[in-house]
């Protein structure tokens, strides 16, 4: 679907479900494209989305609630997304009414439950970890039995920052009630889930060497997909720190693999698959190539684009799903680099800002600031962009801003 851009009083207008820092992101670059965004956020003009637009362009309501969604959508050209936790059948009526939703609510309803992402994704050969659906407790012992042990555990939906997740040591009835309970699904201490039926799913632990991260972008009409270099997803505690982009220590011929499977995995979800696409990937020791999961929407590792390329990834996700032509994604820089600005253990406003602050002063250095209102340890602040002509150059500034954040180096 090609939507036009306008000249005048009316500019195109977007609606976007969710108002957090990717909001943010995306209205920063609007207007210079002649786009004008409208957000919906639970917390209103407190959102990050809301110190950059005017209040006019904020509504405040639950992401699920249908009538908020349907006064988003009233006036806009495109609804599109910045979470996939959305009301995501309201989306799927409201595109039989003729509002044109980007991606299309079933693309987000294949992605918001990985269950059904990991089906969808193996009917369409991508390579991925070994998975299982496991609705009862005796389901996740043939699991561990089947798949082997350690075994990842996932919700089906709703998690993030891997809070939706728990690893599983062993297959006793001790192990499986507390990761039933970590889950949120526990209710007695002998493993037993009660007879209720588990929102989980198991998958293969994988032992890999290094997390990579492809953003790929697709046209609303489907005629262009493209991908940004491959990056290292270094993450902690299963929370994305640090990006180098393009990955290191990844032989070239994987490199292009892992750009070539995510291309592939978001062309399968076919029509309605538009925008940005995050996908993250694990590479293995034999040099296989896994998808872990994707995101309909910006992505943490594609941060780096904003600074290192062309077009950013924010740019890119308002073109795709509006129909306009895609921006290049090539790198203008040699190496880049992202760190993620977290609320630091101490809670503290002072010890949180010491990174940004230090950024400033780096000549090579870019901040990007969520203005949340509060700050909570590890929470996502923000985050900042160093970008190099030579790693060598670039690494000196990294490693000051790893030390401050606490990020072991290696
Ligand atoms: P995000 O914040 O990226 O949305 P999430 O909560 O959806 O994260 P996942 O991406 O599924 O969680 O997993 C979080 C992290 O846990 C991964 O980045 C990876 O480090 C680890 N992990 C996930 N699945 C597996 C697996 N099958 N084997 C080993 N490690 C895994
Ligand atoms: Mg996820
Ligand atoms: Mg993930």
């Amino acid at each position: 679907m090609t939507t036009s851009r306008k000249i005048g009083a009316a500019p195109l207008k977007v609606g976007c479900v969710g108002g957090g820092q990717l909001g943010r992101m995306m209205a920063l670059e609007a207007p210079r494209i002649g786009i004008q965004m409208m957000f919906l956020d639970p917390t209103g003009i407190h959102c990050p989305a809301a110190q950059v637009v005017p209040h006019s362009q904020i509504i405040e309501g639950s992401l699920k609630d249908a009538d908020k969604i349907r006064e988003l959508a009233k006036d806009v050209d495109v609804v599109t997304v910045e979470i996939e936790h959305v009301g995501v059948e309201t989306l799927q009526e409201l595109e039989k009414e003729g509002v044109n939703v980007q991606p299309s609510g079933r693309v987000l309803s294949i992605i918001r439950d990985k269950f059904l992402q990991k089906e969808h994704f193996d009917a369409h050969k991508i390579p991925l970890p070994p998975f299982r659906e496991t609705q009862t407790v005796a389901a996740i012992k043939d699991a561990a039995r089947d798949l082997g042990l350690p075994l990842m555990l996932k919700s089906r939906t709703g998690g993030y920052d891997g809070r939706g997740n728990a690893v599983l040591q062993t297959a006793s009835d001790e192990d499986i009630a507390d990761a039933l309970q970590k889950l949120g699904c526990a209710t007695e201490t002998n493993g037993s889930s009660n007879g209720q039926v588990l929102d989980l799913y198991a998958e293969g632990w994988i032992n890999f060497v290094c997390e990579v991260g492809v953003m790929v972008v697709r046209s609303a009409n489907g005629e262009d997909t493209d991908s940004y270099p491959a990056v290292n997803a270094i993450q902690q505690d299963s929370i994305c720190r640090v990006v180098l982009a393009p990955a290191r220590h990844v032989k070239t011929e994987i490199r292009q693999e892992c750009e070539k499977v995510a291309r592939n995995a978001i062309d399968s979800l076919g029509q309605g698959a538009s925008g940005m696409f995050g996908v993250e990937l694990f590479i293995t020791k034999e040099g296989s190539v896994l998808l872990n999961e994707i995101a309909p929407r910006p992505h943490n590792t594609g941060h780096y684009t904003q600074d290192a390329c062309t077009i950013s990834q924010f740019e890119n996700h308002l073109r795709g799903v509006c129909g306009l032509p895609l921006g290049s994604t090539k790198m203008i820089v040699e190496t880049a680099a992202m760190v993620n600005v977290l609320g630091a253990p101490s809670g503290t406003e002072e010890d949180t800002l010491k990174s940004s602050n230090a950024a400033l002063k780096m000549p090579t250095a870019i901040v990007h600031w969520y203005g949340k209102l509060e700050c909570r340890a590890g929470r996502k602040m923000g985050h900042i962009n160093l970008t190099g002509s030579s790693q060598a150059e670039m690494d000196s500034y990294l490693s000051q801003l790893l030390a401050i954040e606490g990020i072991p180096i290696s």
